[in-house]
């Protein structure tokens, strides 16, 4: 085992490697950009380095600075959190040149699947069902190829991430200029103008597996975590299991997850995600490392996801088979808390918390790093507070997370804690039977937010 963990990250994820490190009788560094003195995870940890000033290009992603702080400090391992450098396998291979481990999933593997369409690739070799599409990046197109998926289709970027770079073909004429102007598109935002096209699902969920693979060959895939509460394709709220899966779909699924897994030879923790529409799913990309709502998982399935990580990069073996993975116990809601205004476009609103009043109580977890008194910087990603809420089932669930949504007072900054209320509270999304437009079809916001 480690002895000193350095977490290239911050914020929330910061705060939770340190918990889970020090569970284990584990050394943490943190590292902090100039702006971030104040953020709860340098306090927290046993040491902390400054790797830079305020914007992320200087700090976070400085891998020169970040392996330099590991190097100075003494660690022996570093964890990624996600965002940042977690899925950049140049960076987990620059550790392994220091004699550092990089815990996530090895370098050949994230190359394999960080690229849509590559990811795709081996899900096709691997039997696993994908959205019909191009079968490779493309720059010119056959309009016949298109038409055979027929329209209406989606431009991806195939270095796409964060919902960025998609954009809906709806007839033929207008497939030319729509696929220049993503490539410039995906060009300026990631670096790399490769574009694909796949069939636009016209009613999707977005169902996801978590999986997690050690370094003996030993896969196994978790219950399914359901993100089809979306804003412009980005994750809302996340719960598990699904209200809309069958025993027998959730079985496939994750033997798809596992096929794809092993496929890859991927390692350590990582999430495969589906679009599942009429009773039927599609592989559409994997996450080549932990996610945002990995503590909806750890809550239905009873387990550290976490520690997890850890050990299977220290060697360990999966302490656990399938069927022990596969067991549900509870019904888990998660809401991602955005230091934005979703009365005005969600607008981002840095700025200091006055006030800061945490819900609690039974089935209540509060992931954050924010405290009375932080001020929220403008550098980084709006993402102030998770809360996840678990009870035996989704009704008891979705009761518990707006008396816990009651709950949280913030004083200082706009949160979008009110419109998870009003989602939470929506007799659509009670019935569990909505699709990914749910927030536009049923006008949870004012038409021009919903647009902005
Ligand atoms: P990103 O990596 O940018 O988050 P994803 O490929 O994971 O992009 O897709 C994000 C979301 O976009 C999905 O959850 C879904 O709502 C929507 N989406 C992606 N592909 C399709 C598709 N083929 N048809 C309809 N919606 C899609």
């Amino acid at each position: 085992m480690f002895k000193r963990i350095l977490i290239a990250n911050r914020s929330e994820i910061a705060v939770r490697v340190i918990r889970a490190a020090r569970e284990m009788g584990l050394e943490t560094v943190a590292v902090y950009s100039e702006a971030d003195r104040e953020s709860r995870h340098v306090a927290m940890a046993d040491r902390a380095v400054c790797i830079g000033p305020g914007p992320s290009k200087l700090s976070y992603l400085d891998q020169e600075a970040v392996l330099t702080a590991a190097k100075i400090s003494g660690a022996d391992a570093v964890h990624p959190g996600y965002g940042f450098l977690s899925e950049n396998a140049d960076f987990a291979e620059a550790c392994a040149k220091r004699g550092l481990v990089f815990i996530g999933p090895p370098p050949q593997a994230s190359r394999k699947l960080g690229f849509k369409s590559a990811g795709k690739a081996v899900a096709r070799e691997a039997s696993v069902p994908c959205v019909p599409g191009t079968k490779g990046d493309i720059s010119t197109v056959d309009p016949k190829e298109i038409e055979a998926i027929g329209y209406p289709v989606l431009i991806k970027a195939s270095a796409g991430g964060g919902g960025k770079g998609m954009r809906v073909v709806r007839e033929a004429s207008e497939l030319k200029s729509q696929l220049e102007a993503a490539a410039t598109e995906a060009k300026a935002a990631f670096g790399d103008g490769s574009v694909f096209i796949e069939k636009l699902l016209e009613r999707p969920r977005h169902v996801e597996i978590q999986i997690a693979a050690d370094t003996h060959g030993n896969v196994v895939a978790f219950p399914e975590r359901d993100c089809t509460v979306q804003r412009r394709h980005q994750k809302l709220i996340e719960e598990s299991p699904s209200p809309a899966l069958t025993p027998e779909i959730r079985r496939e699924m994750q033997g798809a997850a596992v096929r794809l897994a092993k496929a890859a030879g991927y390692q350590n923790v990582g999430t495969v995600e589906f679009l599942f529409q009429d009773g039927k799913f599609y592989f559409i990309e994997v996450n080549a490392r932990l996610q945002v709502e990995h503590p909806v998982t750890e809550a239905v399935a009873g387990v550290d996801l976490m520690e997890l990580m850890i050990r299977i990069a220290a060697g360990e073996k999966l302490p656990f088979d399938q069927e022990r993975a596969s067991q549900i116990r509870c019904h888990a809601i998660e809401h991602r808390i955005n230091a934005e205004d979703p009365d005005n476009g969600f607008m981002p609103c840095p700025g200091r918390l006055n006030g800061l009043e945490l819900p609690g109580g039974a089935g209540v977890r509060v992931d954050t790093h924010a405290y009375p008194g932080y001020t929220i910087p403008s550098y980084y990603d709006s993402m102030i507070a998770k809360l996840i809420v678990t009870a035996e089932d989704r009704p008891r669930a979705l009761r518990r997370a707006l008396r816990a949504l009651g709950e949280l007072k913030v004083d200082g900054v706009k949160t979008t804690a009110s419109l998870h209320a009003k989602v939470v509270a929506h007799p659509v999304f009670m019935s569990g039977d909505f699709d990914t437009h749910f927030i536009e079809t049923h006008k949870i916001l004012d038409r021009e937010a919903a647009h902005a």
